[in-house]
């Protein structure tokens, strides 16, 4: 089956060489002047130039023939239901299309979709924990997905949050998707669950579907949570005023989703950059949703924000990698030894009208994606989703 993730059976030794560009996901400098990566056992422990890294034993070998490596893409907002269906467009197999556009972690902003969702706080709290277990056993093509994030009900208690945490809870879906939606009470469920290490992030905006609601400006600041969800909408923006407000009255996450909109998320993307602010900016794409499921959704907001938002392209990846993962503290995102071997390795796009990769991103195209490795291993070469890349790295040995 397709949903099996294939595993090392020994220790590993991954080399990429040949590295034409490296980008290492980390606003501060994000062009590494290195060509070779080495991996053990899925961990990066070595960056730098061929000559002075060790590269004897490998057991795989990638030439990149001269393209560019990434930190696997993070998507910081999608609505996973179990394994690799979701019921919200009826498709199966939508976390394997995200990875052939370069997604390698998911992060799940509630488990909404889910047929007959309970409600009631024990049934909130099972359906947490399931979840949280069974995508941590099943990772669809290899896909790292954070789930087990349930969404607040107004007659949890200090005690639900801290049981939660005792048994791999880490996250709170959207606040204002379940029964919470005011201020107050918000704040006080965001701050039990920060108390017991569980990440927060909220609805921002007017309601997604029907049944949801509007969070407004004041909702989201008193509610605190550590990521302001879609502060583009869902669809619905709140008014440039308001989404302003939320940008200067705190410091927490600034996320930006596909599924939202997009006039509203270079409106955040220009307020952020005005504040000097540009790593409280990461991206979702808030998927699956009611237009869809957008297996380039995280590359398509990469070249949206980079062409109509005039932010070069190595820093626009930068949302998308070292900016998530060090907001939500995962051990992936950054190419920077210890971290994970999670990577992406592209190139422009088959007759962009750019000079290289960064230029035709910078121009709004997308870039051609031609391997995903995760843990050190590889997991898909040339994608079936993006355009073709005009050169394409290759397994050449090991
Ligand atoms: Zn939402």
């Amino acid at each position: 089956m397709a949903h099996d993730e294939p595993k090392a059976t020994g220790p590993t030794k991954l080399l990429i060489r040949n590295i034409g560009l490296m980008l290492s996901g980390a606003l501060e400098k994000p062009i590494l002047d290195a060509d070779t990566i080495v991996a053990v056992n899925g961990k990066i422990s070595a960056i730098g130039r061929a000559r002075d890294v060790d590269t004897e034993g490998a057991t795989t070998i990638v030439d990149a023939n001269g393209t560019t490596v990434a930190p696997g893409l993070i998507d910081s907002h999608v609505h996973p239901v179990a394994g690799d269906w979701t019921p919200r467009q009826n498709q199966i197999g939508w976390i394997d299309s995200f990875l052939h556009g370069g997604v390698t972690t998911m992060i799940s902003a509630g488990e909404v979709h889910m047929p007959g969702r309970p409600r009631d706080v024990v049934g909130v709290k099972a359906m947490a924990i399931f979840a949280q277990r069974a995508f941590w056993t099943l990772r669809p093509g290899g896909v790292k997905v954070h789930a087990g994030a349930p969404v607040i009900e107004c007659e949890m208690v200090e005690d639900d949050f801290k049981e939660m945490a005792a048994a791999g809870v880490k996250l709170l879906g959207e606040v204002g998707l379940g029964g919470v939606k005011d201020g107050p009470t918000a704040r006080k469920m965001v701050a039990w669950a920060r108390k017991y290490g569980i990440q927060s992030t909220i609805h921002t905006g007017g309601p997604s579907i029907p049944g949801s609601g509007l969070i407004d400006k004041d909702v989201v600041l008193e509610a605190d949570t550590d990521v302001i969800g879609h502060i583009n909408g869902g669809h619905t923006a709140l008014p440039d005023d308001q989404i302003r407000c939320i940008c200067e009255g705190c410091r927490r996450g600034l996320e930006l989703v596909h599924n939202g909109n997009e006039r509203a998320a270079l409106f955040t993307l220009r307020t952020a950059r005005e504040m000097d602010e540009l790593g409280r900016v990461i991206l979702g794409t808030d998927a699956p949703a009611g237009s869809g499921v957008q297996p380039l959704g995280i590359l398509r907001m990469v070249s949206m924000l980079s062409s109509l938002g005039e932010v070069p392209a190595e820093i626009a990846f930068c949302f998308a990698t070292g900016n998530t993962a060090r907001m939500r503290a995962l051990d992936c995102g950054l190419i920077e030894v210890g971290r994970s071997a999670d990577f992406v390795i592209m190139d422009k796009a088959q007759h962009s009208a750019g000079k290289n990769i960064l230029d035709s991103v910078r121009l709004g195209d997308l870039p051609g994606v031609g391997m995903t490795i995760i843990d050190g291993i590889v997991r898909t070469q040339r994608s079936r989703n993006t355009p073709p890349a005009t050169k394409v790295p290759e397994i050449v040995g090991g």
